[in-house]
């Protein structure tokens, strides 16, 4: 018999968690619950999404999933919202804020909230819908990404909107705002093991998978996956590249798809573009394809994630999942699935000599890689699988609703 629903899991997460699960559901069973969010592809929280809102269908949630019709102006808006919140000086027009407040009140008006017990609106692209809907039921915000230190008008202006939410949920204790009088919960983000993204490869899939793409194994690979954003530090990950490639002879593939809401990706990668003209055995590809980031995340010697700003950094998990070693920046989310020497590496942002010894290093070391691969299986089945994430949800409604 073929499981279709959350038992699909239990080989990975054990029985008590799926039965916890339901115990946690069995009294919201009904509940109409509403996710809206401003992207069905490209970056982390549509990729959630995409496994969240059924598993919550199949424990009885009757969760819906709407999307923010935003046009390419209001996603320029929307972006520079997002640099300001992870502390860029950003300064927002009165045209710009104008945009983003109408888009959200058609929004408010033609989208299905009556219908919903629950609202949980995820980032700041739909954030203030809340201000143009009768209140009737608890509204969530879901932020994904770094608020420690945001950037103040930009903060200032932001919290009347936020002040009406009934809950907060943020991804680290970091991220907290002891400024915000607003419930606040945390939820760390989750991967989904049975996604196109992790599923198991055989080796051959793999490298049929790279072969088509044209990226040969005769050397090893460094990789790095993420959308081309100031934040994820591309031009970094060249720099780091130049420094193993003195010690150990290897390839770079930095992989990266465009996401709708993401205005800045093309001008990023244009100048990727330009510093890796004339660079031997680097590959860059754009194209979006989640078998490819699965291959590349088994294939590689070493995932590299160099973001200076991280909400969570689901790429991190990705990786760790498949037993490869990583180097990551010590920001936001990712000091909770890298454990430093025991589950992958930890440097500081802009430490690139730091970087480049630790990969060389792992990339010389078998023994190594094998011992911290296991350990970052394990940990990630602990805590970053989507049964978690689903269970941590149930458990924030219960508080909302019951
Ligand atoms: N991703 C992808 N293709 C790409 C780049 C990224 O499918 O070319 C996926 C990646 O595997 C991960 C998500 O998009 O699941 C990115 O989430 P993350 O939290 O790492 O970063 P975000 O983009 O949300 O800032």
């Amino acid at each position: 018999m073929e499981l279709l629903g959350i038992e699909r899991y239990t080989k990975y997460v054990g029985e008590e968690m799926v039965a916890a699960v339901f115990r946690a559901a069995r009294p919201l069973y009904g509940l109409r619950l509403l996710h809206i969010n401003a992207t069905f592809h490209g970056g982390g929280v549509a990729g959630m999404l995409h496994s969240l809102v059924p598993l919550m269908n199949d424990v009885g949630i009757n969760a819906d999933w709407s999307l923010l019709y935003g046009d390419p102006s209001l996603f320029q808006v929307t972006k520079k919202l997002h640099n300001a919140l992870q502390g860029e000086p950003v300064e927002l027009t009165d045209r710009e804020v104008a945009d983003y407040l109408r888009v959200s009140e058609t929004f408010a008006r033609y989208s299905p909230i009556a219908d919903h017990d629950v609202i949980i609106v995820h980032d700041p692209q739909p954030l203030p819908m809340i201000r143009y809907q009768q209140r009737e039921n608890p509204w969530v915000w879901r932020c994904h990404i770094d608020i420690s230190t945001p950037h103040e008008s930009v903060w200032e202006a932001l919290k009347p909107f936020l002040l009406r939410y009934d809950a907060l949920v943020i991804s680290s204790e970091g991220f907290r705002k002891e400024d915000l009088p607003v419930e606040t919960h945390i939820i760390a983000p989750a991967i989904d093991p049975l996604s196109a993204l992790n599923q198991e490869l055989t080796a051959n899939e793999v490298e049929r998978k790279l072969d088509q793409y044209g990226i040969p194994r005769d050397k090893p690979l460094l990789v790095q996956v993420s959308r081309f954003d100031k934040w994820k530090d591309p031009l970094g990950v060249l720099e780091v590249f130049r420094r193993v490639k003195g010690e150990v002879d290897c390839r770079l593939v930095m992989l990266g798809n465009m996401a709708t809401d993401d205005p800045e990706g093309p001008q990023i990668f244009a100048e990727v573009l330009g510093q890796v003209e004339g660079m031997e055995d680097v590959h860059l590809i754009t194209q979006t394809d989640a078998l490819l980031v699965n291959a590349l995340q088994r294939a590689a010697a070493v995932v590299l994630q160099l973001s200076r700003r991280e909400g969570f950094g689901l790429t991190v998990s990705e990786a760790l999942w498949k037993q490869t070693p990583v180097v990551a920046t010590n920001v936001g989310g990712i000091p909770r699935q890298v454990l430093h020497g025991q589950t992958g590496y930890l440097v500081e942002p802009g430490d690139y000599e730091g970087a480049a010894s630790l990969v060389t290093r792992v990339m010389q070391d078998p023994e190594l890689r094998h011992r911290i691969g296991a350990q970052a299986r394990e940990h990630v089945r602990q805590n970053f699988l989507m049964p978690r994430l689903l269970l941590d949800w149930l458990k924030v409604l219960a508080e909302l609703v019951l």
